[in-house]
């Protein structure tokens, strides 16, 4: 059975003197006349209670990513009743929340999408159980797996296990949220706000680098932006470019804190015949021609602290080394790189590079990718939300599951994570602008939509005394905003 509540329950309760209690989260702010709760997303106006930002829906024929612009301006062939997922979503972001859980979504909008009746169900989330997984393409060492990262000296984050040209960060989480102290978790809560909502924040790591981050745009590590990601790992980049060095050089040195490449000895050397050189490299061999820990890592050559790069090499053989011997040293994204001819007691002299190795190594760096920040949001949305949607929460995490339930974020899609709960991720540039907002418990709050047909709601045990129409979400949000959606995103109710 469908609770009945009516809309002062579910927009707060008016107090004396004008003020207003907010019920839209734990903090039950009372506010008083013309002033903002806590969190500023809801604002005392004229004794009633009302969300301060504008409830966002998406229009597929608008363009993508573009400026918010009126509803009502945009949609003027709207016949002004049933919503038509095909062409216009509801989005959750100024939905506002319901607190309790137990109280429906504030949205449970019925449409019809290709003659099928289909139900969203609309919320602002309030996230404890949340964070930001960040990727920023370098090589160059930001500080230890592990390493604490800090705004303003917080802790908010630690840096994790690196991937292939990335340097990897987990940011946020319930227990910089809050399990620490209460600077902590608003410090926290802050700088995931801030890079969930596209603008840039300062961090520094413990033992590492200091990073400029924002999501879509270049790192900048200790003041300077980064360009290029590597081409591959060093071992990588010999494969890739033998061919092309075959003939014109004697040996090649790929500088880089993963696996440093040697050419001769590679296998890519040894199958176009090279002699070996005799020139050994510093670290530790795993496999012909490929070397772990030839320096600490650092800002330096490939990730290492290496700024010499002739400090890399070990010893030279005089018994297979020869006097006019040519090396190119190179990094992986080719921003380093030295040419030197051995002279006749085999000590290396720095020459001019020909033309033909410096093409190679200009293709080395036409091979990179532009560096990037991508900053992912994720979050835990299995537990008492689902009350809102449903009176028998297991059904939805089915559902979800099931595939009979689509998740969407602000329209954008999600990862949805196996197993237990509704674990989700998405990028936040797939979000409309600025569509996170915040509570000071302290937790982030992401709109967060479930969409499905109504016959699979009614099953769930869904709100369906609550189902409503495009047009009362419009009567109580006269000022609701449209926009187009990221263009790499699917229509949110696209089969
Ligand atoms: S912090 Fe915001 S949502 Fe929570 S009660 Fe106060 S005004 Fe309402």
């Amino acid at each position: 059975m469908s609770l009945a509540l009516d809309s002062t329950q579910k927009f707060g309760a008016q107090e004396e003197n004008g003020i207003v209690r907010c019920d839209a989260c734990p903090v039950l702010c009372r506010i008083r006349p013309g002033r903002n709760g806590a969190c500023s997303r809801y604002a005392n106006e004229n004794g009633e209670l009302v969300r301060t930002d504008a409830l966002v829906l998406l229009n597929r024929t608008l363009e993508a990513g573009g400026e918010m612009v009126p509803f009502l301006e945009a949609a003027q062939d709207w016949s002004g009743d049933v919503l038509h997922p095909g062409e216009t979503f509801v989005t959750a972001i100024g939905a506002g929340t319901t607190y309790p859980d137990y109280k429906p979504a504030p949205f449970i909008v019925g449409g019809q999408h290709e003659g099928v009746d289909t139900v969203t169900v609309v919320t602002e989330g309030i996230f404890s159980y949340c964070g930001l997984k960040v990727k920023i393409d370098t090589d160059r060492h930001l500080g230890h797996e592990t390493a604490a990262v800090r705004v303003n000296g917080e802790q908010i984050g630690h840096v994790t296990t690196a991937e292939y040209g990335s340097q990897m960060l987990s940011l946020g989480g319930v227990r910089h949220l809050t399990g620490g102290s209460k600077k902590e978790g608003s410090t926290t809560c802050a700088a995931m706000l801030a890079l969930a909502n596209r603008e840039a924040v300062e961090v520094t790591i413990d033992g590492g680098a200091t990073v400029l981050l924002q999501a879509g745009t270049q790192p900048v590590v200790n003041g300077v932006p980064e360009k290029r990601m590597r081409v591959g790992c060093g071992s990588a980049t010999v494969g890739i470019f033998a061919q092309q060095w075959f003939g014109h050089v004697d040996e090649v040195i790929v500088i880089d804190d993963h696996i440093t490449g040697v050419l001769s000895e590679h296998q890519a050397g040894k199958c176009l015949g090279m002699p070996p050189a005799g020139i050994r490299v510093r670290g530790r061999r795993s496999t012909p021609g490929r070397y772990f820990q030839v320096a600490e890592p650092g800002i330096g050559w490939g990730g290492t602290t290496i700024t010499e790069p002739l400090s890399v090499i070990e010893s030279i053989d005089p018994k297979l080394a020869w006097p006019g011997l040519r090396l190119l040293m190179t990094t992986t994204t080719g921003e380093d790189s030295f040419y030197v001819v051995l002279d006749d007691d085999l000590k290396p002299q720095p020459t001019p590079m020909p033309e033909v190795l410096r093409k190679t190594v200009e293709r080395i760096g036409e091979n990179c990718e532009p560096a990037l920040t991508t900053i992912l949001f994720m979050a835990g949305a299995g537990g008492s939300l689902r009350a809102g949607v449903t009176e028998n929460p297991v059904l939805l995490t089915q559902g979800v599951k099931d595939l009979a339930v689509r998740v969407t974020l602000g329209g954008a899609p999600c990862y949805v994570w196996p197993g237990g709960g509704i674990t989700v991720m998405t990028d936040v540039l797939r979000l409309p602008k600025h569509a996170f907002g915040h509570v000071p418990t302290p937790a982030l709050v992401a709109p967060i939509e479930f969409t499905m047909r109504r016959d699979v709601y009614e099953a769930l045990g869904g709100h369906m005394a609550h189902v409503t129409s495009l047009k009362d979400v419009l009567a109580e949000n006269g000022q609701a905003l449209t926009t187009g959606t990221a263009a790499e995103n699917p229509w949110p109710t696209a089969p």
